[in-house]
């Protein structure tokens, strides 16, 4: 039985008054990490204090991305070992915008799952296709080959420990949401290629998320599919009630 879970990413909204006026209204109203796991990943300068807020409500904190080195001249970016320190729990890696506006590439997607794991943080690894390779019936090519590039090199262990949210690139921040049959034919694709790179028991642990303009309103489509762990959410995880509604259904 795969736990499902639920994170909210805030990609780069919120002051830090508004993150902490966030946390005082869900933290008591989560459901219990037992039916559900909850992360928020927000952005860097809110991570201690989320992390000292609601340590003791059931839910974890995570990054949006990270540096795959410990340290060095890198200006500007945050090492795995500061999150690390810090008590955050996640990561997300290789979201379609950082490989969109950063060029971020998917032999650097391999090398910060590989480093997350070397510091204990859980990677939500994301992969998606373009429009144009939806439209095209490239889907699935694209998706298998960023799975694959993504974890190579990692312990079966590890692969059953991490998360991976399939999301459509058309799909995020659009409103224009996968649909249900149509994400669980890719994700139980993406556990068919866990299974041949890796093993059956490693397919058969990891947990997949869907991602894509999910809301209150259609979670419970995609949670109803038996290869869909979860939901990485953007827009809908800013508002607490909408956060909350969503775990709710989730759990
Ligand atoms: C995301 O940020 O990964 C995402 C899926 O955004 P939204 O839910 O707003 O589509």
């Amino acid at each position: 039985m795969r736990k499902p879970i639920i994170a909210g990413n805030w990609k780069m909204h919120k002051t830090m008054e508004e993150a902490v006026d966030f946390t005082e209204k869900v933290k008591g109203m989560v459901p219990s990490s037992a039916q559900v796991e909850t992360v928020i990943c927000a952005p860097f300068l809110f991570l201690d204090r989320l992390v000292n807020d609601v340590k003791r409500y059931n839910v974890k904190v995570g990054a949006q991305t990270m540096h795959y080195e410990e340290q060095g001249a890198y200006t500007g970016e945050v090492s795995p070992a500061a999150l690390k320190g810090i008590g955050v729990s996640h990561v997300i890696l290789g979201h379609s915008e950082r490989r969109e506006l950063y060029n971020e590439t998917d032999e650097a997607v391999n090398k910060k799952v590989l480093s997350a794991f070397q510091y204990g943080l859980t990677p939500i690894v994301c992969v998606g296709e373009t429009l144009e390779q939806w439209e095209n019936g490239e889907t699935n090519e694209h998706v298998k080959s960023q799975v694959t590039k993504a974890l190579q090199g990692l312990s079966e262990d590890q692969v059953k420990s991490l998360v991976i949210a399939y999301e459509p690139i058309w799909a995020i921040g659009t409103g224009k949401s996968s649909t249900a049959d149509g994400a669980e034919e890719v994700c139980g694709h993406i556990r068919q290629v866990i299974e041949s790179n890796f093993s059956k028991g490693a397919a058969d642990a990891v947990r997949i998320q869907y991602g894509g303009s999910v809301k209150p309103e259609n979670i419970r489509e995609f949670m109803n599919c038996p290869n869909i762990d979860g939901a990485l959410v953007g827009g809908a995880s800013l508002d607490p009630d909408s956060f909350l509604k969503l775990l709710e259904a989730s759990a």
